[in-house]
């Protein structure tokens, strides 16, 4: 019999595409993804791997990864029932949307921002409000306090410092929103190490409608493990466990996490390292006439151009992979790229002049 596959399936399906990398994940000098570009020393690699070999594969792991909650908690100086951990921020993010949205509920997002969550809204059949950021990327708060309001939404994800236009809410402009509405308010921190402000955390003891989402893949080095958090207060985060999907992260997820905490100095010198190059790289970019930079408080920059599909294709042949970003609105010939090594860096700001 023939049949048309679609009307079998999930109708939301036709609203949402793959999730899909432009260029490829392949690449002399990769700046596309806004990964570290230091890896996890060797020595430290051999203590994991020495740990993780002594643990029991064929059992199954914690239904949650209890051990490293318990190392994060502590990290954060928080109580571990505060923390879950995820297999990756983005695991998270569906857990945290099945856990808040649904069809006909309401959830606010500020445009441009992480694609993902549009994504899942959509899969949820959930209503989708979006407050455009000002022209110059800025976040605008008090439209976004102003919707937030009028439409009732229930759900508002921020993501600060925001990954595609590198720009924050301070510490004060997330307390206002998350005081001014009976949304639940997550705050996607996957950046925060490389901010100027201060972050959220602090602010769940005061606010019981507050989540804040961690990401192990940018500051700390380890997107190839898989490794995300949410924090909250016990009763919110009692209730988002629900629909998480159980022994999602690994045993070698669990242990690399301790590990790396124990020697958090690496991160916090791989920080210092990047952010001096993100300051050398912006002031570069400045005096370069045919690009303009935005100021970023990420480990990425955005630059605009007057063709950015074109310098994106002569950096992709030159072995430079960056991001265009063009396609989000507001983001017009734009390129994204993530601050690498001091010689990468050096190469991109050559080619650029070049254009
Ligand atoms: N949130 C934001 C804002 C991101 O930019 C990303 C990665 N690009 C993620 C979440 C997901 O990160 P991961 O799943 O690797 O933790």
């Amino acid at each position: 019999m023939q049949r048309n596959i679609q009307h079998l399936l999930n109708p939301a399906l036709q609203n949402i595409a793959p999730y899909s990398v432009e260029g490829g994940q392949q690449a002399e000098i990769k700046l596309n993804q806004n990964e570290s570009p230091f890896d996890v020393p060797m020595w430290l690699k051999e203590e994991i791997v020495g740990q993780f070999i002594k643990e029991p594969w064929n059992r199954y792991p914690d239904i949650l990864p209890y051990r490293g909650m318990k190392a994060y908690a502590d990290f954060l100086g928080v109580s571990p029932d505060c923390v879950m951990m995820s297999n990756g921020s983005n695991e998270m993010l569906y857990t945290i949307f099945l856990a808040c949205l649904g069809p006909s509920r309401k959830v606010l997002i500020p445009t441009p921002s992480f694609s993902l969550y549009e994504k899942i809204a959509l899969m949820l059949q959930s209503d989708i409000v979006t407050v455009p950021m000002r022209s110059d990327l800025d976040f605008d708060t008090e439209a976004i306090v102003k919707r937030a309001r009028e439409e009732n939404v229930d759900f508002i994800v921020l993501s600060t410092p925001n990954n595609p236009t590198g720009k924050s809410l301070s510490f004060e402009e997330i307390r206002l929103i998350a005081e001014a509405t009976d949304a639940i308010v997550l705050v996607d921190e996957a950046y925060i190490e490389f901010s100027r402000q201060r972050s959220a955390l602090e602010l769940i003891a005061e606010l019981p409608n507050l989540v804040v989402l961690r990401t192990m893949s940018k500051a700390l080095a380890l997107a190839g493990i898989r490794i995300g958090f949410a924090i909250a207060n016990p009763l919110l985060m009692a209730e988002l466990a629900k629909p998480k999907i159980p022994f999602a992260s690994s045993r070698l997820a669990e242990i690399t996490l301790i590990r790396v905490l124990a020697n958090y100095s690496l991160v916090t010198d791989a920080v210092t390292y990047i952010l001096h190059e993100r300051e050398k790289l912006y002031s570069e970019l400045l005096s370069i006439d045919a690009v303009q930079p935005f100021e970023s408080d990420t480990n990425f920059l955005i630059i605009r151009l007057r063709d950015a599909a074109a310098a994106f294709r002569k950096l992709s042949s030159e072995g430079i992979l960056v991001r265009n970003v063009s396609g989000y609105p507001l983001m017009e010939n734009c390129l994204r790229f993530n601050v690498g090594l001091i010689e990468e860096n050096q190469q991109v700001i050559e080619k650029l002049r070049l254009l």
